[in-house]
């Protein structure tokens, strides 16, 4: 371990193209509030819920100006009155780089990884590390690609690229693997394509569609030729963001970054941690690296218990620590593993380093304006019946209900192809396709039908 901590090693994973999706949060872009900190009634995707959304705003400027170190922010209130949403529009107010990290307080209960693994593991994914590089790009036109197959059989590849830079024509030898990588990706002669030396990524109009880094850990190589004097050759500063796990990751399996794809990341051991804390912390002084504390949301947080809020208590006083954001829907309640009650389960000693948002059910008019939102954001156009209906829907059962609604009567009316989606969302959003619990339906359902669930 420690010869490969001399040099540790970052994985690249924000560089990978991500796969398009429509989270339950997509909508939110901030907190929605002006330049005095006043929340506006719509803003940023957020709606109402005013004063948690103030209150949000003084803990952003809190953690702006350093001053939350040492605390920690509750968020009590009804399930689906926007706890996660408020949490997640602070993250995003603290910048585009800012890791968010969401768990559930019954996640960390596993056979596999004791419950302060899970918790470390938690806080250090919602750190990040922002790498600085002086890299070398070069820049050219492909010529041609040539992609042969060896007579060996393997199933591998070997090639070359001939690129034109704008002095003279150069030949790069950029592997078996990442060649095949290269021809599925329909890079043609005549494209204009960067080269980063450092890395062998390559990329064509902004887009990299391959890295070295994933062909070296196949077994492949990325070399390239000799470069002739006067090639065009640029340097170029790129900056990573990663985050604290994931360095852990990579320099504590033997697997490498790998591991974290399978999620098969086990125990990472503590001088681990302590070498890699150290090494970034060098990394900062000499003005490579930055850390950008996070924001670690912890949902159900009366589901923990004495050992998680002892370690909660100690993570808080470390200095590379995220902001961490914790909800409740409970009341006073039972502490997991004690015969003791307290206000949300928690135990004294962490309410008293918290400061706490409440959060309250929304109005009619204010359900109505979430829905059209979500709807914008699914893109399923509604009519003003069917969203009445809708919003009925979502006062009567909840809105994370009425919400997931959207899009499944949107799909059934795709597949019905009806010729006017409009007058027809009425009819799935009640349809007899599923049991929802309007009107206490299903319970109704299960009382006629549990005899034959209980056998
Ligand atoms: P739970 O206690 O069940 O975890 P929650 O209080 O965290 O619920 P959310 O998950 O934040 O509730 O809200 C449910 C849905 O409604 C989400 O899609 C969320 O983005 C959206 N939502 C909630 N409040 C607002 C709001 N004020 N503005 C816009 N969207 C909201």
């Amino acid at each position: 371990m420690s010869a490969s901590m001399a040099s540790t090693k970052v994985p690249e994973v924000r560089d990978i193209t991500r796969i398009e999706r429509i989270g339950a949060h997509s909508h939110i872009r901030g907190l929605g509030l002006d330049d005095a900190l006043e929340p506006r009634q719509v803003s940023q995707g957020m709606v109402g819920q005013l004063a948690s959304r103030r209150a949000a705003g003084v803990i952003l400027e809190m953690i702006k100006d350093g001053h939350i170190a040492g605390r920690a922010v509750l968020i009590a209130g009804q399930p689906g009155t926007g706890k996660t949403a408020i949490a997640m529009g602070i993250a995003q107010s603290l910048g585009p780089d800012t890791p968010f990290t969401a768990l559930a307080g019954s996640e960390i209960f596993s056979l596999e990884m004791s419950k302060t693994e899970s918790l470390s593991q938690a806080f250090r994914k919602a750190i990040g590390v922002r790498i600085k590089e002086e890299t070398e790009i070069i820049e050219g036109e492909v010529v041609e690609i040539q992609i042969d197959r060896p007579a060996t059989g393997t199933g591998a590849k070997v090639g070359k690229l001939t690129l034109k830079t704008t002095e003279m024509e150069t030949i790069y030898d950029l592997g078996n693997k990442m060649i095949d990588s290269l021809s599925k990706d329909k890079v043609q002669a005549g494209d204009v394509i960067t080269i980063d030396k450092a890395t062998g990524k390559i990329s064509k109009l902004g887009r990299s569609f391959t890295r070295a880094r994933d062909y070296d850990a196949m077994g492949a190589q990325t070399q390239f030729v000799q470069c002739p004097e006067g090639e065009l050759q640029k340097r170029k500063e790129v900056v990573h963001t990663v985050s604290l796990h994931e360095i852990d990751v990579i320099n504590s399996r033997t697997q490498g970054f790998l591991a974290l794809f399978s999620g098969d990341t086990g125990e990472i051991k503590s001088e681990v941690r302590e070498q890699i804390n150290a090494k970034v912390c060098e990394w900062r002084e000499e003005g490579k690296a930055e850390i950008i504390p996070g924001v670690l949301f912890i949902d159900e947080v009366h589901m923990l218990d004495m050992e998680c809020f002892s370690y909660l208590n100690r993570a808080l006083e470390t200095d590379l620590s995220p902001v961490l954001i914790m909800a409740t829907n409970r009341g006073i309640t039972r502490i997991r593993g004690t015969n003791y009650q307290s206000p949300h389960g928690i135990p004294i000693d962490l309410l008293d380093r918290l400061l706490i948002i409440a959060t309250s059910p929304y109005t009619e008019k204010e359900t109505r304006q979430i829905l059209k939102i979500r709807c914008e954001e699914e893109d399923v156009e509604l009519s003003d019946e069917a969203h009445t209906v809708l919003t009925r829907i979502g006062m009567e059962t909840s809105l994370r209900y009425a919400i997931q609604l959207i899009s499944t009567a949107g799909l059934v009316c795709r597949k019905r192809k009806v010729s006017s989606e409009k007058r027809a969302y009425k009819e799935p959003f009640c349809s007899s396709l599923w049991t929802d619990y309007i009107r206490a339906r299903s319970s109704q359902y299960m009382k006629e039908y549990q005899d034959s669930f209980l056998f």
